[in-house]
């Protein structure tokens, strides 16, 4: 059966061309930096990102750790919000690797008050002090929601005032650029480094940007070694990279609209409640109020061939990607049509 996969965009496969791509593409050693396709796309991505250069790393989770890593000393202080991924998802990793101390700051729904972080820089010679060694931000949010511009100048603008770098983590920067209508560098500016995927909603099978100034990147390629992260025919890897950054950006106002189109209907049926204004990209979470029964519908969900995540708190959330078009979702719809009005 051909799975309909709306659990995250995460769940993204090649394309025919980026499978093309990997088959026949040019590599070399990359730790002598011989892989012509890898050199490629990292340029690429620099110049996209409106930074110096850039490196190529496994995964965001990689990519954001290594930048914590290469900018930070141990036993410095990261402000960062209490609901990024950064603190959420990615192990501890910034206690083990970088041997930092995580800052949290409350956001709403993943705006953090500029205020709030400028509050608690501590960058003086107090003995007590930890450093404030870097301030991370992350838009979009994985909540789906993507961050003011305004919010993103504010906090650079108190950041360089007190000589505290920013890493973004942009997992899904060009998914923040499309929804905002601006230029993806429009928002990159606002920080010093940045880590964007290349897999999810840009379905390259595997791969992140990491990318900064020419120093920071040639730090962060020291570092990715001491990691681990010395790999040698990543070309393989970066061809279809090269296709994520040229031919899946441009559609992924598609994946905006198929989800503002699923919200939309599902927020016209009974006993769902849905968050319109919160749909900025290709996420749409919506509550189920409490009399549907959960596993009648995720069965007929699955029987439909749909794949779904069960809701969570009462949330649930669905993701739209280039492998879910619009008939798909007509036919999840139809499935929240039918459980709903038994
Ligand atoms: C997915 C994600 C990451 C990590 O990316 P992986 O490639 O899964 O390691 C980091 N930050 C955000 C905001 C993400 O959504």
């Amino acid at each position: 059966m051909q799975w309909i996969d709306m659990r995250s965009d995460t769940v993204t496969q090649p394309t025919q061309a980026m499978r093309h791509a990997m088959a026949h593409a040019v590599v070399g050693d990359d730790v002598y930096g011989d892989d012509p396709t890898v050199v490629e796309l990292e340029a690429l991505a620099a110049r996209l990102l409106g930074k110096e250069a850039a490196l190529f790393v496994p995964t965001g989770n990689f990519g954001n750790q290594l930048a914590i890593f290469t900018h930070c000393q141990r036993g410095n202080e990261v402000i960062l919000g209490d609901d990024c991924h950064i603190v959420w998802h990615e192990t501890g990793g910034a206690a083990v690797i970088g041997g930092v101390q995580l800052r949290t700051i409350a956001s709403d729904k993943g705006v953090m008050d500029p205020q709030e972080i400028e509050a608690r820089i501590r960058v003086g010679q107090d003995v007590h002090w930890p450093k404030t060694g870097l301030i991370c931000l992350e838009n979009a949010h994985s909540n789906g929601r993507v961050i003011p511009l305004d919010i993103m100048q504010r906090t650079a603008d108190i950041a360089r005032r007190h000589g505290v770098p920013v890493h973004l983590d942009g997992a899904r920067v060009f998914n923040a650029a499309t929804y905002l209508g601006c230029d993806v560098q429009d928002i990159t500016r606002h920080a010093d480094t940045v880590m964007c995927c290349l897999s999810k909603g840009l379905a390259a099978p595997v791969g992140s940007i990491l990318a900064g100034s020419a120093d920071f990147i040639a730090r962060a390629r020291y570092n990715r070694k001491l990691l681990g992260g010395g790999w040698r025919q990543a070309g393989v890897l970066a061809a279809p990279g090269l296709l994520a950054l040229t031919e899946m950006v441009p559609r992924l106002p598609e994946d905006h609209a198929n989800a503002r189109y699923l919200a939309e209907q599902l927020a016209g049926m009974p006993c769902i409640e849905v968050d319109i204004a919160d749909v900025h990209i290709n996420m749409v979470w919506f509550r189920l109020l409490a009399d549907i029964d959960i596993s009648e519908l995720m069965a007929a969900l699955s029987a439909a061939g749909i794949k779904a995540n069960p809701p969570e708190g009462g949330r649930m959330r669905l993701v739209t990607h280039w492998q879910v078009s619009r008939e798909a979702i007509d036919q999840g719809l139809e499935v929240f049509q039918r459980v709903l009005s038994d």
